[in-house]
């Protein structure tokens, strides 16, 4: 008998929850390797940091503008050293909660870096040491990393990825330049605007966050625009220089035209790539396809036994995306249905105002060929939106016009990203704007307005 059931490599939201699944569900003998901390990007890279500053931006919004609910909050100032303190302690704590439940559900944690060397055999390297497992069963789970692109001078002192920005403790630059308007860009840009520096964002393609909703990236634009950012779409970075006084000069490329612009900081985040650096051992590989682990929909690569789930496959990089796939991966392992339903995953940004979608736009849908409506309806009305003062919101719901099944739904409200649950629910129930508009939703509410968005 091998001495492990399954190996899981990577401890992020995939591989960490597909692990706890394995022992706790499954009566697995599973071992987890990890090169870093537990809890992947999404823990100490992403999700979490990154929304831990978007709350504190929030919270300072909140107190410009108290005055007007008659609040007086006088002499509001960012403590940027405090900020970093408590977003470590936030990491910390969810960290120490995964150690927690790993122990519990009794899995093998191995400090150390893997590497395959064949479907049975996982090498851990932990400095000069090297530990074998054998196991019955590899699940790949090792994530993703920013992509760094070739523009000249991107190793400059002062130009960093998310992941370096995060770390950052000092006060906030008084000018950053974004590079590249996807979702790490615009997240990074409300920080930023809420702590008062000056922003630019230069994004390469003819609108922000491009793979959603056409009018929601104009809505966003139009929003970040009010908050005084600068954006630049359809621009072409050439290169970064070192300016005057410890700047940073960046020239780039707007119709035609060259442009320069001086800032105190370059924030690179033009998309993330699979890592699989040294993932494996001389002589084994799996079907690769321009960086990404090629897997069927239970996470089955092209070797037997092998699986792979989460950013390392490409697709929807997302935490709770990669946490489904390594559920359905270990169910699949047991000749157990998959639990999660793949076919709607929800994708929000933690803008102010939130953004969410999920299932199809409407063009999506015409596109597919499908005989699709759609109804949008502002948060203008909303009572909780009015007296919480929130910016002016919409929902859209995509619906098929015979049945009247809902296909998707986008927003861009107050708690869009909660809201949005409600939808991918109804996808997941194959509900119709009939069957949702039956809910007695409570007032005053943010939810209310889903009642007015599909009462047709
Ligand atoms: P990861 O979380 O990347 O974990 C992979 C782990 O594998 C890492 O810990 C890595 O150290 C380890 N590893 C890699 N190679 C090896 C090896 N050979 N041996 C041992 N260990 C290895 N998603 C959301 O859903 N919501 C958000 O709000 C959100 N915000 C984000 C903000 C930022 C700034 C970033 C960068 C990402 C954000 N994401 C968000 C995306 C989310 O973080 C990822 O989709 C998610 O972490 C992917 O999970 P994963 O388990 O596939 O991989
Ligand atoms: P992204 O793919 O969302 O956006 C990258 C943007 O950079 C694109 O708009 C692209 O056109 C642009 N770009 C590419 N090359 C460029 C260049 N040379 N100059 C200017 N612009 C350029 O990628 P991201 O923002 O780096 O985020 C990576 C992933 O992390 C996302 O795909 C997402 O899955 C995940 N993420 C999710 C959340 C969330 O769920 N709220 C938050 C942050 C990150």
């Amino acid at each position: 008998m091998r001495t492990f059931d399954l190996v899981v490599i990577g401890a992020g939201p995939g591989g960490y929850e597909a692990a706890l699944d394995a022992a706790g569900r499954y009566g697995m003998r599973t071992a987890l390797v990890e090169q870093r901390e537990l809890g992947g990007t999404c823990l100490n890279r992403g999700c979490i940091p990154t929304k831990t500053l978007l709350h504190a931006a929030s919270v300072l919004d909140g107190l410009r503008h108290a005055g007007e609910y008659g609040v007086e909050a006088d002499a509001v100032h960012l403590r940027s050293d405090v900020l970093q303190s408590r977003k470590n302690q936030v990491v910390e704590q969810l960290r120490g909660g995964i150690a927690m439940l790993l122990k519990q559900k009794k899995v093998q944690v191995f400090q150390g870096s893997g590497s395959i060397l064949d479907a049975h055999t996982v090498a851990v390297q932990t400095g000069e040491e090297v530990t074998k497992l054998d196991t019955e069963r590899i699940l790949i789970a090792t994530g993703s990393v920013p992509v760094r692109p070739p523009i000249p001078g991107i190793t400059l002192p002062g130009v960093m990825s998310s992941d370096q920005l995060l770390d950052r403790s000092e006060q906030p630059f008084d000018h950053l330049t974004i590079i590249g308007g996807g979702v790490i860009g615009v997240e990074f840009a409300s920080v930023y605007l809420s702590m008062g520096s000056r922003v630019t964002i230069l994004e390469a393609l003819p609108r922000l966050i491009s793979n959603m909703d056409r009018e929601l990236s104009q809505s966003l634009k139009m929003l970040l625009k009010k908050r005084g950012a600068d954006i630049h779409t359809d621009a072409r970075v050439l290169g970064l220089e070192s300016g005057s006084d410890g700047r940073l000069v960046c020239r780039y490329l707007e119709k035609e035209q060259e442009q320069t612009l001086e800032t105190d900081g370059v924030l690179v985040c033009v998309g993330r790539r699979p890592c699989t650096e040294g993932l494996f051992g001389e002589g084994f590989t799996v079907e690769m396809e321009r960086g990404r682990i090629v897997t069927d929909a239970d996470g089955c690569t092209s070797v037997p036994g092998v699986y792979a789930i989460g950013d390392v496959t490409g697709g929807i990089m997302l935490a709770h995306a990669a946490t489904a796939a390594g559920r359905n991966a270990v169910a699949s392992m047991n000749r157990v249905p998959g639990p999660c339903f793949a076919q709607a995953v929800p994708a929000c940004i933690y803008t102010e105002p939130e953004i969410a979608s999920v299932g199809l736009t409407l063009d999506e849908a015409k596109a597919q060929g499908m005989d699709a409506e759609s109804r949008k309806i502002l948060t203008t009305a909303n009572g909780k939106s009015v007296l919480s003062g929130q910016e002016r919101g919409m929902i859209k719901v995509v619906y098929d016009r015979e049945s009247r099944k809902i296909l998707g739904a986008q927003l861009m409200c107050a708690r869009a990203s909660d809201l949005v649950s409600e939808f991918t629910q109804a996808m997941v129930s194959g509900l119709t704007v009939d069957e949702m508009a039956r809910t007695i939703r409570p007032h005053p509410t943010f939810s209310e307005a889903i009642t007015d968005a599909v009462r047709l």
